[in-house]
């Protein structure tokens, strides 16, 4: 009992150094202040349903790929209230779309958490991806940023090569990076854009792992990103929905392939999520108004409220956990 309460105490300490490190001047300006952060002191009972912003949601467009920084409100993923507890120390991770969303998210969760994390992005998030550079470094943690697009195979060779050279080793992946574009109808969707949805969210991963496995040791981990798309497909994401259903199938029959060689590959399918990805062309705006209202919860979820799922696929102590989608959807999700 009493080493207990010195263990809490002292986890308490690290949590207020790791909050205190995390906040600088440059990343204060944009932060969300408006969300509630949990008080370490005593129970969390914040109620999830008034915990973020609701619908109805201003209107918003950006073009392609869009930053998190000019969303209105500001996601929240988690700057200013995740408290790492040494689960990934000295764990090294690649998060393609670690620059915004889910994927920053993970990133910030992994380097307070212990990790070396490089982020891949597109050349035009550089603003996003500077300030998760900037968090990860006040972690304490090693930052490596490698931009470039996904799409192409050669570069995806290059991402992994530099990840491994610049991390010495690698042995997290999270192939997080995706496109999503709303069209009414299948005739809208041009050979291009159809080419790009599969490139970026099934060739890529495809691509990024190929390069990856020949340096994965027994205990790393692969996760990819599903969606309640893959279950629930809506009508105007004709192509999304079907990657997203191709990405629960190559998690579950990779997990098979790699569960003899002690490598986990698991996979996460969220809800609504407030993010650049549903603002730059992912929703209409029709749809970006109610973001997230049929939920129960009745709101979208927030990039921080995934992060924890990360680090749980990720740490070891999840060693049994291999082939499985973590839903996260604010109870509208199957399966
Ligand atoms: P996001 O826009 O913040 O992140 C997506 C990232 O993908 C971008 O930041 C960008 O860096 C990257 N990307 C896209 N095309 C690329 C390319 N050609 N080359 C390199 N990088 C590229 O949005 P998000 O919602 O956090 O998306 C992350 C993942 O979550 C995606 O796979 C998405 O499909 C999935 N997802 C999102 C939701 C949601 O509601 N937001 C729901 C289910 C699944
Ligand atoms: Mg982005």
């Amino acid at each position: 009992m009493e080493k207990q309460i010195t263990r809490r105490n002292a986890i308490g300490k690290i949590a207020a150094t790791i909050t205190v490190a995390a906040v600088s001047p440059g990343y204060l300006a944009q932060s969300p202040k408006q969300y509630k952060i949990h008080n370490a002191e005593g129970p969390d009972l914040t109620d999830p349903t008034t915990k973020y912003p609701k619908p109805p949601f201003k209107r918003q467009f950006q073009p392609f790929p869009g930053l998190a920084s000019k969303m209105d409100p500001v996601p929240d993923h988690g700057e200013e209230s995740y408290v790492g507890s040494g689960r990934l120390r000295g764990r090294k991770a690649l998060i393609t779309g670690g620059d915004s969303g889910i994927g920053r998210a993970a990133a910030i969760a992994y380097a307070r958490e212990g990790a070396d994390v490089a982020i891949n992005y597109l050349p035009e998030e550089e603003p996003d991806a500077r300030q998760v550079i900037e968090l990860i470094r006040k972690a304490g943690r090693k930052a490596v940023a490698i931009p470039g697009d996904i799409r192409d195979e050669n570069f995806c060779k290059e991402l992994v090569s530099e990840a491994v050279e610049q991390l010495n080793g690698l042995d997290i992946l999270v192939n997080n990076a995706g496109h999503q574009k709303t069209h009414p109808s299948v005739l809208d969707i041009s050979t291009e854009e159809f080419d790009r949805t599969m490139k970026t969210n099934i060739y890529a991963p495809f691509w990024i792992i190929k390069a990856a496995l020949p340096h994965l040791k027994p205990g790393s981990c692969i996760i990819g990103l599903s969606s309640v798309q893959a279950y629930d497909p809506s009508e105007d994401l004709y192509d999304y929905a079907q990657t997203k259903a191709a990405t629960t199938s190559y998690v579950k029959s990779l997990a098979k392939q790699l569960g003899p060689k002690g490598i986990r590959v698991n996979g996460v399918a969220p809800g609504p999520v407030w993010t650049a990805l549903e603002i730059s062309g992912g929703q209409t705006q029709e749809k970006i108004e109610k973001f997230g209202g049929d939920t129960p919860i009745g709101r979208p979820g927030q990039p921080a409220e995934l992060a924890s799922i990360f680090v749980q696929l990720a740490d070891n102590s999840a060693s049994f956990t291999t082939g499985h989608i973590y839903g996260a959807a604010g109870g509208s999700g199957q399966p």
